[in-house]
């Protein structure tokens, strides 16, 4: 088998990242000995925090404090930056004055909270939820918990829509819930046109772009959204948070999200009034610096022209795609067929070798760093055909066409010359045996002893 050629990138845009973001140069340990510069391609998992967030992070830090909680000036502070966060994410998705802008701790609690303020009467939920097959778990699973109805996605998206379509003029719609990209494939889905026909039956729609939040502008008033959930660990902030906007009078009827301080207008020893507003599902302490990086990554991403994105993105996809379509023995997964917009995302799978070994070799002998699995989205991969898994390159801001080129090498190698170590299964994962790369201090385990990431393996 002779080495396949890759186009020259020298003039592309791609070439650089587009914004810079920390850890743009750790350098990985390889198995053979020596290091090599980390090519970071699994953002659609947590994208690496952009430097200007990190920068602003330093900025406010010493002023943290407690929020909604103190008279005191730095207590004043952290309460005005929590605060001003949910107008400037208001803001960055277009949000409607009114819209509610409740932070949480990430996508999944943000479902989960609305699956909790779904309308009730007489005691029984008011319609049914309904979503696809193609759906991360945190888009699936707080649904099963309520009255709900589910569709396999067709192989077209125009046909997708004809099937929810068919399923909402049913009747008995309460809520439409749906990805507005795939965490497997990286396809957008077209929100507005599945926001104008959920209302046409007179259902509610719910987003879930924790993928397409970091890549796409997304106006949830001009896209008729009612609801649209997001993480800033995508979004290149760090940290755990995320936050759930939209339509206030479910969310303020709702049941709160976590009962406890903050969340009430008066508790008594046996019994509460809840308050209204974001503070009736935000129990607790908040997580001010989330809420806040959150912020700031988003007003970064906001001012970056939104076509530089997708160009930058779409040019190392094309590339990853052509190179990887080259090689023998390589598939590229797609869910639909006449999907024309897709984010930094690549699924594939190489013929002959476990999707979680291929990670393993990647990570150990060319420093390439993505997700193998099933990505949280099991009723997809079993559809797909692929119920052990595949592999998800995923992509950003701070990549670069250098990163792509080292995974292509790196597939290419495996496919000409196999593996360059022996590999074993160790707790369910594949690991490099005799592996004796030494992390920093501070992260004490070996690589191998670390306990595998649930979605990854499941
Ligand atoms: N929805 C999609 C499409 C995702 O890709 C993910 C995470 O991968 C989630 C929801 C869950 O996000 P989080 O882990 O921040 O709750």
């Amino acid at each position: 088998m002779t080495a396949v050629t890759f186009s020259p990138l020298s003039n592309s845009l791609a070439a650089r990242p587009l914004a810079a973001v920390t850890g743009a140069e750790i350098q990985a340990p390889l198995i053979s000995g020596g290091h090599v510069r980390y090519a970071n391609l699994d953002y659609g998992a947590s994208a690496p925090a952009l430097s200007v967030v990190s920068a602003y992070l330093n900025e406010i830090l010493p002023y943290y404090a407690s929020v909604h909680r103190g008279a005191g000036y730095a207590s004043q502070i952290s309460t005005s930056v929590y605060e001003n966060a949910r107008n400037i994410v208001r803001d960055f998705v277009g949000g409607r004055p009114d819209d509610s802008v409740i932070f949480t701790r990430n996508t999944t609690d943000s479902l989960n909270l609305l699956a909790g303020c779904l309308p009730v009467v007489d005691g029984r939920h008011a319609g049914e939820v309904l979503y696809l097959d193609i759906e991360h778990h945190a888009n699936l699973l707080p649904w099963q918990g309520v009255p709900h109805r589910s569709v396999v996605a067709e192989q077209t998206i125009a046909g997708t829509v004809e099937v929810l379509r068919r399923e909402l003029a049913q009747g008995d719609v309460s809520l439409l819930a749906v990805t507005g990209a795939s965490n497997v494939t990286g396809e957008i889905l077209p929100i507005d046109d599945l926001a104008a026909l959920a209302h046409e039956h007179g259902a509610r729609i719910v987003v879930d772009a924790a993928q397409l939040a970091p890549h796409r502008r997304i106006n949830i008033a001009a896209s008729d959204v009612d609801y649209l959930a997001f993480s800033g660990h995508k979004l290149y902030a760090p940290f755990g948070a995320g936050v759930l906007v939209g339509r206030p009078d479910w969310l303020d009827a709702g049941t709160p999200h976590l009962a406890g301080g903050g969340a009430v207008r008066e508790a008594r020893i046996d019994g509460v009034s809840w308050t209204t507003g974001p503070a009736r599902h935000e129990g607790g302490s908040p997580n001010v610096l989330g809420a806040a990086t959150l912020a700031r990554a988003t007003q970064v991403l906001a001012a970056i022209d939104a076509t530089l994105v997708s160009g930058h993105e779409a040019a190392i996809r094309e590339h990853l795609v052509e190179g990887l379509t080259a090689i023998d023995g390589v598939t590229v997964h797609h869910i639909f067929e006449d999907s024309t917009d897709t984010i930094g995302v690549v699924n594939f799978s190489v013929e002959g070798y476990d999707a979680g070994l291929v990670a393993a070799y990647l990570s150990a002998e060319h420093g390439v760093g993505l997700r193998d699995g099933r990505f949280c989205a099991h009723p997809l991969l079993k559809r797909l055909g692929l119920p052990s898994g595949s592999l998800r390159a995923s992509f950003g801001l701070g990549s670069r066409l250098e990163d792509a080129e080292r995974l292509l090498a790196g597939i290419d190698a495996l496919r000409r010359t196999g593996l360059g170590w022996d590999y074993v299964v160790d707790s369910g994962r594949w690991v490099p045996a005799n592996d004796t790369r030494i992390y920093p201090h501070w992260a004490p385990n070996t690589p191998g002893t670390a306990g595998a990431a649930p979605c990854s393996v499941d």
